[in-house]
This record gives C-alpha cells, structure tokens and sequence, in this order.
C-alpha cells in the first residue's frame, strides 16, 4: 500500500474525520505493518449518518435496476481481481490463500444475487376477502443501515450486508473490523469506481466506540452485526429500547459434529477435519465439540487425532498450507488459555500443539500468531468450560455417547449456542432426526459444517442469532412491509 495514512470514506470523498488518532493493519502470519489507518470517532459516524440519511431521499426514487447498476460494476471488478483480493485478505487476516479466495468469490455470489434479484423484486398479491378490492404487499426501503462487521470474512460479510441492502433502496454507513481495514479501503474504492451517488455508501474505519455509535444513532433505523455474542447481544439489547430501529445479528457458536455408529468414516473424518482446522477454526460454523457414537469412536479418535497431529501449519499464502496463524496475539493468548483450561477441568489431552515447534514455523514468520490443534476427550454430562465456551480456534472436544440418535442430538443441543451442526450418517432416520431436532440454523448432513449459500438463510438460534443480517433473509431487516388495499368499486366503504 502506498498512502502515509488511509482515510474515512464520507458523502462521496475520502476524509480524515473529525480525530487525531491512527492505527495499523498487521499482517498475523509475520506481525508486520501493512499500513496505517485514521480511527474513526462518534462524530464521524454521526457525520456519515447525516449525509446518509439526506441521501437516502433520492436514492430511494431509483428503481431496484438502476440501484443495481452500481452494484454490477462491482460484481465484475470483484470478479476480474479475485487473485488479487484474495491475497489481501490471506495477507491481512491470515487466512488459508484457499479461504481468501472462497471468502472474495462469497462476495460477488451475494452481489450477483442481490443485483440479479434487482430484475425480479418480491411481493406479495393476496386475493381480498372483498372481491372488488385489490390487495397487495410492497416492501420500501428503511432508511439508514448502519453495518458492523467481524474480520474473519473482511470481504464476504460486508457484501452480505450492503448488497440486498443498497439495492433494496437504503443507504450505508460501515464500519468494518479495526483488524481489517485494507479490506475496507478497496471495498470503499470499489464503490467509489464504481460512482455511487454521494452519501449512499460511507465506510469509517475504527474499533468498538464507533460501532457503538452507529447502534446508538437515533436517524439509524437498521443496524446489522455479524460478530461476537458478547458484542451481538448488547447491540440487540441497546437497539430493543429504540423503538422503530430494527437489530438483525449474527453471532457465535459451539458447533458440533455429530457422528453416528452409521456413519461413513471416510467422510466423518473429513469433515471433522475441515470444520475444525480450516481458518484456524476461527469460522463462526467451525466445529469444537465432536459427537460420536462408542460403535465407531475408537476408529474415528485414530484416524482423527492423525489428522490433528500431521495438518500444516504455516505460510498462509502457500496453497499447501492447510491453517494458518491467529488473528492477534490478543486471540492467540485467549486460545492458549482455553488449551490450558481444558487441561485444568481435567479433560485428556490428545493433541496438544499449542505451542509449535521451531522448525514448522516458516522462516521470516516468527513473529506470527502461530498454534496448532488441540483435541482432547471430555465426558459429555460434565458442565465444563471448555466445551461449553466458544474458543475460536482449533480446540477440539470428542465426546462419546452410547445410545441412540436422541441421545446424540441432546448432546449436541447441550450448549447456549446454536448456530451449526452436521451429522454424519448413511441412515436416513438419523438424518431426519437430527434435521428436525437439533436446535441450529445451519445443519449440515454428511458435509463438513462449513459452508454457506448466499440463496439460503444464514444464521442461528439460541444465543448465536437475533435476526438475519446477511443472505437470503435480509430483506426483512432492510425493507418495510406494506399491506396495501385499494377499493375499486364505487361503493362506499
Ligand atoms: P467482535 O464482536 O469483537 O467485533 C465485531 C465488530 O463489532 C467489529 O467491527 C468491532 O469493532 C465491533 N464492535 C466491538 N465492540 C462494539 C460495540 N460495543 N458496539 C458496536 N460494535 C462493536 O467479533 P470479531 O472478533 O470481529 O469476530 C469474531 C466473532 O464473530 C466470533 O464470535 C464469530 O463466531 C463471530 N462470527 C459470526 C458469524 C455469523 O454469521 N454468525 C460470522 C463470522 C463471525
């Protein structure tokens, strides 16, 4: 990057804001600098939030295509800059060059489905119970979106959010993840390219005031949140004493795999191991606690523990790496301490590669967040932290259970989350069980819990979701229902 300090994107031109303060972006894999940022303040998110809400009044008169237009110009670049992109986020978030690039080709999904829905937008004519009546639902826009986002999908999740958002007629004030704000910048340049109107689209790069700000602005009618239930659930909370502002977020989980004596082991170990150490396990739908039946866990313990102890750890831009660092050293200390907690509620330590060996840190990266997996056996009644707190890492809990399916599917809804789950079986019954019972948003059948698409829901229940901000269901949290009823006969009603 070249530029001494990036800037705010506000009302159509880039801006240091109304603070003095800057931070870094740093790369996790090596712990260098990538560039310096201004911090965004309360008073630029109200800023932003003004210029929005003047712009909205136009932008709302546009139809859904001519909206859509913007968002094209932008699939494309997306599209034609995916290697490009893709090493940005490998270089600013750590993940798998893989991932970076999945993460890039998730953005222009929701893009291409948010501007391709322009050509067919929804609604509803419902026959009146009066004949000579016409009724119908037209959905309008909300006004001011306000989106905060996590870093983990520094592309994807911002596109999750804005895309059906802008079309659908609302203008944007972003704030994206202080972890990754060069993320942030070619986005904004991305829309400014691509020449939306002043005011339609603000991104202010800072930490958690300025988000805050954005959930406590009165002229913000909709804020979505993909992140933390720590921070998920005040943002409901402050937004439930606003009345007329609309939360939608998306949050954590304790994502379990569960692992019938049906089950195809191939496919079992595959998908336990792609859950849980892809992205380091740093992915909402990761999987920490693995379910299996006593028939099969001796086989799938072996088999699974190889896999833990052989998996690569190291350059993310390698395509040969299979995880790559942490996020920060803030998240490696937390992960290390869940390592050592498990250790201390007495679980048995299968894999313990908390701390790597000098020699499977690639040179010049030694400054990186590095940790490898950690997989221990716990008993599935006890109450313990481990495998019951989301670590966001790759620490693995097997717990054995010895009935059937119910059995399984209990153990599995044994935690206040509920956002993923997979079973893994070759018997229908058990799948359609699981289906139907166990308590998650996403459930995934002979698949690893990984995985999202941009035409279904996405998002969870129990404490890992409060609305949908993202993918097919957005729509509610971004437009407004009318039900309208036009009386066509002279008669007086
Ligand atoms: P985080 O909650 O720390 O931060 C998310 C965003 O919220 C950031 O932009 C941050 O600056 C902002 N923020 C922090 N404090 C705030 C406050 N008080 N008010 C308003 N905004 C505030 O989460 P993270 O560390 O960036 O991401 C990891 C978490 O996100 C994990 O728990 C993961 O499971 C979750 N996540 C969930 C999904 C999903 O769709 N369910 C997807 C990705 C990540």
């Amino acid at each position: 990057m070249a530029q001494d300090v990036y800037q705010h994107y506000i009302d159509g031109e880039w801006t240091d804001g109304t603070g003095d303060e800057t931070f870094e972006s740093t790369n996790p894999a090596t712990g260098e600098t990538i560039a310096t940022f201004r911090r965004g303040t309360p008073e630029d998110i109200e800023n932003a939030t003004e210029v929005a809400d003047e712009a909205f009044e136009e932008w709302r008169e546009l139809s859904h295509i001519e909206r859509a237009e913007y968002l094209w110009d932008i699939y494309h670049e997306l599209r034609d800059r995916t290697e490009e992109l893709a090493e940005v986020v490998t270089k600013e978030c750590g993940k798998e060059i893989s991932e970076g690039r999945a993460d890039v080709i998730e953005a222009y999904h929701m893009v291409e489905w948010a501007a391709g829905d322009a050509r067919h937008p929804k609604g509803d004519v419902i026959p009146s119970e009066i004949p000579t009546k016409d009724a119908y639902m037209r959905r309008k826009p909300r006004g001011v979106v306000g989106c905060i986002t996590p870093w983990n999908f520094p592309v994807a999740i911002p596109f999750w959010h804005m895309a059906v958002a802008l079309v659908e007629g609302n203008t944007v004030v972003w704030k994206p993840a202080e972890q990754t704000p060069w993320c942030g910048q070619i986005i904004a340049e991305m829309f400014e390219d691509a020449g939306i109107p002043d005011g339609v689209f603000n991104m202010i790069q800072g930490f958690g005031d300025a988000g805050a700000a954005i959930v406590d602005h009165e002229d913000v009618d909709t804020v979505l949140f993909t992140g933390s239930a720590e921070v998920g659930h005040e943002v409901a909370a402050k937004v439930a004493q606003q009345p007329g502002t609309l939360a939608a977020c998306e949050m954590g989980g304790k994502n379990n795999i569960v692992i019938t004596e049906k089950a195809d082991l191939d496919i079992a170990v595959h998908s336990a191991t792609m859950s849980s150490f892809k992205t380091t396990g740093q992915r909402c739908v990761s999987s920490e606690r693995i379910v299996v039946h006593e028939e099969v866990y001796d086989e799938f313990k072996e088999r699974f523990v190889e896999n833990a102890k052989n998996v690569s750890v190291g350059d993310p831009l390698s395509e040969d790496t299979f995880m790559g660092p942490l996020i920060e050293p803030e998240h490696l200390e937390k992960v290390r301490k869940y390592n050592q907690l498990a250790k201390d509620e007495g679980v048995n330590v299968l894999v313990d590669r908390t701390e790597l060996d000098a020699d499977e840190i690639p040179d010049g990266h030694e400054d990186g967040n590095w940790v490898g997996p950690f997989v221990y056996e716990a008993d599935a009644k006890e109450d313990l932290r481990c495998t019951h707190e989301e670590v966001f890492g790759p620490h693995v809990a097997l717990l054995k259970y010895s009935g059937d399916i119910e059995e399984g599917v209990d153990i599995q809804n044994d935690t206040d989350y509920g956002l993923a789950g997979a079973i893994i079986s070759e018997d229908y019954r058990q799948i359609n069980y699981f289906r139907d019972h166990a308590e998650v948003g996403l459930a995934y059948g002979n698949l690893p819990c990984i995985g999202a698409e941009v035409h279904l829901p996405f998002g969870g229940v129990k404490k890992s979701g409060n609305g949908y901000p993202s993918a097919r269901e957005i729509i509610e949290a971004v437009t407004e229902r009318t039900a309208w009823t036009l009386n066509n006969s002279k008669e007086i009603r």
